[in-house]
């Protein structure tokens, strides 16, 4: 269940509230002032960065992937090995 965390824009009366469903966007009252001047903050909603880490963290074996496939066929010549002589002429 996630943890959002609100802040009043009137009086800054900050306050954790659990939340049944991330698609709920009502905020609460303030318990302060009474207003309905209630603000989400982001910071709970850290999961959100943890994905981007992942994806960031992929990313550069990906790119190695793509560079191995890029390479010209040319590293292993068995001819070469056999004969001396290579099949791809420099
Ligand atoms: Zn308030």
């Amino acid at each position: 269940m996630p943890v959002y965390e609100y802040k009043c824009q009137s009086c800054g009366h900050e306050l954790e509230r659990f939340v049944k469903s991330v698609h709920m966007q009502e905020a609460p009252a303030c318990p302060q002032c009474g207003k309905a001047s209630m603000r989400r903050l982001i910071s709970r909603a850290m999961y959100i960065q943890d994905e981007k880490t992942k994806m960031d963290q992929l990313d550069p074996k990906y790119e190695k992937m793509m560079d191995e496939a890029d390479k010209p066929f040319r590293a292993d010549d068995p001819l070469k090995r056999i004969t001396g002589q290579s099949l791809y002429p420099d």
